[in-house]
């Protein structure tokens, strides 16, 4: 079997333009960036105003560290639509540097259902996360130059929650000492790198939906603390200006072609397990207006994803999914019944069965608390047994679960054909039920505490029996509500791998609770992040990362990305 990258190489693209053609942008909106990627200015959807077409979210059930499919999956169920005579355009997240050179790997999809130029999105692309740790780092140093020169905010050095940030899984970079030197030479003081998928800014970019709504965004950001707990802003800083000068490119939405020539926006990707893990409203919005189908993705699990995707970017940006497909593989699902992660390729159907309540769970999550039509799309991997893909058709059935199987991996658009018939089923008609984007709910109202709404999404979507705030994290919501960030939405940063806070607890578990420990506000992207367990902002590199086995040869040929 060919590689991702070998599959992608074999493929010769077609000239952007056409594509832009095939997704009825006009020519005068494209910025070029070579042959086969374009930017496209914003001012299309001021100028040319369309009726949106339907939203599907392709989410997951908790994945391995390797990732179930949700990318290869989305840029597989749009080729599929398309191949059934749809009109539509995608909408992926940029990849980050930190998994692209460590164990995960890429962001571009996989086998036949990938984006291209799967190099270029993998790595550099268009230059957007360097804007993003641009500003992001501006913002730093004016914060530190600020104090220099005396500090009239008064910033409490000890408070500054403003972090430096640089794309690449670097652990050594999570908490330092800064300013050493002298006098000259700043005030020294302990600081930390986030990845530039975990900044604010990032997260900021995703949610705005123009230049000045980005730039009040920025000027909201707060950046620090006062000796007696007032919040100092960027804004005070007159930092906003300059940042949204080095993002006014980036806000642009990225153009690209699936492996089939479909149109693809690549655009903003903020980690979904300490951010909100969703490409941004801008390219949702302009493929919305494009296609007569959008099909987005939101990171890692429905837990963490799908949640962030429902309760906080669509009530910030007024959308309403009419589908949402939930991607399952029979080796995960073999490693929540019990399977070590080495051996989930060996046939088992006991532990299939046994992992089977992940799912179940997310999917009745989807239908019922969320109450949004749904289907499971069966992600089939070459080592999957015809006895398991029956065995979790049959018992999806039993439980009057839509389960269709996907093999969008090994046939591209014709593999993800009966999903996208059965997708298209549930965005015209709803499901049996009678769900539909009309009868979309969140799991918690805007006027609920954070403390409310923190317990709703770990009692309704995950399933625990309460949730524990530290001394610390009661300190904090409280001043959060004082400062008037109570009506805001909460992210959750918590492991991907469980419903719980505790990343070895696979499947569906019950009887445990969450812990929150740290809480602080996102002003200007507009949520409160509430971090669980031992979540971290700043990944580190694995034993064997990827980067090891990344190469190019002479005429500029790239091997080893996935
Ligand atoms: P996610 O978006 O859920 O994290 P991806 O779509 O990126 O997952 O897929 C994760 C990895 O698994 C990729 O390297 C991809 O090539 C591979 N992959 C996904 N689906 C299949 C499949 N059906 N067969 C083989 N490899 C697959
Ligand atoms: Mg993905």
């Amino acid at each position: 079997m060919l590689s991702d990258i070998e599959i992608a190489q074999s493929v010769t693209p077609e000239h952007i333009s056409k594509i832009a053609e095939r997704a009825g942008v006009p020519q005068e909106y494209l910025e070029m960036y070579g042959n086969y990627k374009a930017k496209v200015d914003y001012n299309l959807l001021n100028d040319h105003p369309h009726e949106p077409g339907k939203l599907i979210l392709v989410t997951a059930i908790n994945p391995t560290p390797a990732g179930e499919g949700k990318t290869t999956t989305t840029v597989g169920l749009a080729d599929g639509l398309r191949k059934i005579g749809k009109n539509v355009v995608a909408a992926l997240r940029e990849p980050s540097l930190g998994p692209v050179f460590g164990i995960k790997g890429g962001a571009a999809g996989g086998g036949y259902a990938q984006v291209i130029p799967m190099e270029d999105i993998n790595l550099h692309f268009t230059g957007d996360f360097h804007a993003i740790g641009a500003a992001n780092n501006l913002l730093a140093a004016m914060i530190d130059n600020h104090i220099q020169q005396g500090n009239a905010l008064g910033f409490d050095v000890r408070k500054i929650t403003w972090k430096r940030c640089v794309d690449m899984n670097d652990r050594q970079l999570r908490n330092i000492v800064c300013g050493l030197g002298g006098k000259a030479h700043g005030v020294p003081r302990e600081d930390g790198f986030d990845i530039t998928v975990a900044s604010e800014i990032m997260a900021i970019f995703c949610l705005a939906t123009s230049i000045s709504d980005l730039k009040e965004r920025l000027a909201r950001i707060v950046v620090g603390y006062t000796r007696d707990d007032q919040p100092i802003t960027a804004g005070q800083l007159h930092a906003q200006g300059a940042m949204c000068a080095l993002l006014k490119d980036a806000l642009k939405p990225n153009l690209v072609q699936t492996l089939e020539g479909t149109p693809a926006f690549v655009h903003g990707g903020p980690f979904a397990n300490i951010a909100h893990g969703c490409n941004s409203i801008m390219a949702t919005r302009m493929a919305m207006a494009l296609g007569d189908y959008c099909v987005t993705e939101a990171g890692f699990g429905a837990d963490l994803g799908a949640e962030k995707f429902l309760d906080i970017k669509c009530r910030l940006a007024g959308l309403k999914p009419d589908a949402v497909v939930v991607v399952a593989t029979v080796r995960a699902l073999k490693n929540h019944g019990g399977v070590p992660k080495a051996k989930v390729t060996e046939e088992n159907l006991e532990a299939l069965e046994a992992g089977l309540p992940n799912l179940l769970q997310h999917v009745d999550n989807i239908t019922n608390v969320y109450k949004l039509p749904c289907v499971v799309a069966i992600n089939r991997f070459p080592h999957d047994t015809d006895a398991e893909l029956e065995l979790v058709e049959r018992k999806c059935r039993e439980l009057g679960v839509d389960a269709v199987r996907s093999e969008v991996a090994a046939r591209g658009g014709e593999g993800g054909m009966a999903l996208a018939e059965e997708v298209v089923r549930l965005c015209e008609q709803g499901d049996a039920e009678g769900r539909s984007a009309s009868t979309f709910e969140f799991c918690y109202p805007d006027d609920a505490s954070l403390a409310e709404k923190i317990e709703a999404i770990a009692t309704r979507v995950y399933h625990a029996d309460g949730v524990d705030f530290t001394p610390n994290a009661k300190k904090q919501l409280a001043q959060l509500e004082d400062l008037g960030f109570g009506g805001m939405p909460v992210c959750m940063a918590k492991t991907q791998y469980s419903f719980s806070d505790d990343p070895k607890l696979l499947g569906a578990p019950r009887g445990f609770r969450i812990t929150v420990r740290n809480v602080k506000v996102s002003a200007g992207a507009g949520f409160v992040v509430a971090l669980t367990g031992d979540i971290m902002t700043m990944p580190g590199l694995g034993k064997d990362p990827a980067a090891v086995h990344i190469d190019v040869d002479e005429t500029g040929k790239i091997t080893g990305l996935f």
